[in-house]
């Protein structure tokens, strides 16, 4: 009886550790897929972020590298792969990435000493990150490197941003080329105006009513230039300040703008016998647009063929025609043209093909064409020249039929 017990309580027990062990096995193997399930979950958040941060850096419209203490590329983002057009940026030794030695110079010393470096580095034509692609001529970049937080391994990364300012550096240099311009050009009016006025005072002539007179009569000339270049620059100024609705926008007859043109320059047509033909089909073409700016571009472009052409035989055609895409206007002459190594520039505020300057002889202060620019693009429109010297010079004016800005504007 009692080894019948203890049989069964032997067999009890056995049976009590075989579920033990199945329940231990089964929890096992469920904790193994929990953590697997885990380390999934994990991996595909790490995946997530990685993928978030990298849609970041490809957001960015600067090229951002990250490069390892062995100075090897750890991460380069699109703008990245777009500057140095290509897609295996990732392991390459950062130098054979940045080959400009004025541009790798820098990141050498931030990779090396750890100091922060941002500057601004000016390539010279044919020279830039971009290698053969690069067809801007002058392009100007800024370099910001620096060493980021270490890691948790110890290992430290350092960033490299280079961001592509070449269309800031060029403003930067019209402005300051308009500077020097400016104060060269009112300085040559107001240099011949104090010299007269010291010969006026310091040698006594002004009793001598002749002399005193014709000094007068020159030092007017000059002052009234100086006025000229100021208003001009501020009418600029004004178009270039985007202020629409400082045009007034109106309809009016593109015919009678020519008349009044024609009938300001009348006694210069006559004195240089200068033959002006006007080309328009049709006589009551309407423009909407601002009469007195639109007065401005014709006249100034007639008066530079004039201005330019003094002798006889000048031709001079002003024409108007519509087509279905807009209005094109032109004014083109039969006189010297202009060399084709100018013709680039010839919108550029103060240039002139002829730069010098006689007390005597005024010619222009080269602000006429950056007004006749401005005036047309300010309603939505586009000028071009060419020019075959002795043939044919031909300012070319393209405006959209109805300018959007005229439409906002008409009341
Ligand atoms: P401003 O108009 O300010 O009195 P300007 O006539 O010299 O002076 P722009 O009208 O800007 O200045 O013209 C710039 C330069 O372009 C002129 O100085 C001249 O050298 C050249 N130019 C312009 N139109 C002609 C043309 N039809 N033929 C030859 N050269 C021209
Ligand atoms: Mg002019």
């Amino acid at each position: 009886m009692t080894t019948g017990i203890a049989i069964f309580s032997a067999l009890a027990a056995l049976a009590a550790l075989i579920v033990l062990a199945i329940r231990m096995r089964r929890s096992g193997a469920e904790s193994k897929v929990e953590i697997n399930a885990w380390r999934q979950r994990l991996e595909h958040d790490l995946q997530q972020a990685r993928d978030e941060r990298n849609r970041l850096l490809d957001a960015l419209g600067d090229a951002f590298l990250l490069v390892d203490d062995s100075g090897t590329v750890r991460f380069a983002n699109s703008a990245a792969h777009d500057l140095f057009s290509s897609n295996e940026l990732v392991g390459k030794a950062v130098r054979e990435v940045i080959h400009d030695p004025r541009l790798a110079k820098s990141v050498a010393r931030c990779l090396s000493t750890g100091e922060p470096i941002q500057s601004q580095v000016v390539l010279p034509q044919q020279t830039s990150p971009r290698g053969d692609q690069e067809n801007r001529g002058i392009n100007a970049w800024v370099i910001d490197a620096a060493r980021m937080p270490p890691q948790p391994d110890g290992g430290t990364t350092t960033r490299i941003i280079l961001r592509d300012v070449t269309a800031e550096h060029h403003i930067e240099q019209i402005r300051k080329d308009f500077v020097a311009n400016a104060s060269h050009e009112l300085r040559t009016p107001m240099a011949i105006i104090n010299g007269y006025l010291e010969n006026l005072l310091d040698d006594n002539l002004v009793e001598e009513t002749e002399m005193a007179r014709r000094f007068l009569t020159i030092m007017r000339k000059h002052s009234d230039r100086i006025s000229r270049i100021i208003e001009d620059m501020l009418v600029i100024s004004r178009l270039e300040s985007g202020e629409a609705n400082s045009l007034k926008i109106e309809p009016f007859r593109f015919r009678s703008c020519i008349h009044d043109v024609m009938e300001r320059l009348e006694s210069v047509i006559r004195g240089q016998n200068a033959e002006i033909q006007v080309v328009m089909p049709d006589e009551t073409l309407i423009i909407h647009g601002d009469r007195f700016y639109w007065t401005q571009v014709l006249f100034n472009l007639v008066e530079n063929a004039l201005k330019q052409n003094p002798h006889p035989g000048l031709r001079v055609e002003v024409g108007c025609t519509q087509h279905a895409g807009g209005i094109h206007i032109w004014v083109a002459d039969n006189g010297i043209g202009i060399p084709s190594a100018d013709l680039p520039h010839i919108f550029r505020r103060f240039y002139r093909v002829e730069k010098h300057h006689s007390t005597r002889e005024i010619k222009g202060t080269g602000l006429g064409l950056s007004i006749v620019k401005r005036a047309i693009e300010a309603h939505r429109g586009s000028i071009g020249v060419t020019s075959v010297p002795g043939r044919e010079t031909k300012f070319l004016i393209s405006i959209p039929l109805q300018s959007p800005v005229s439409a906002e504007n008409e009341v």
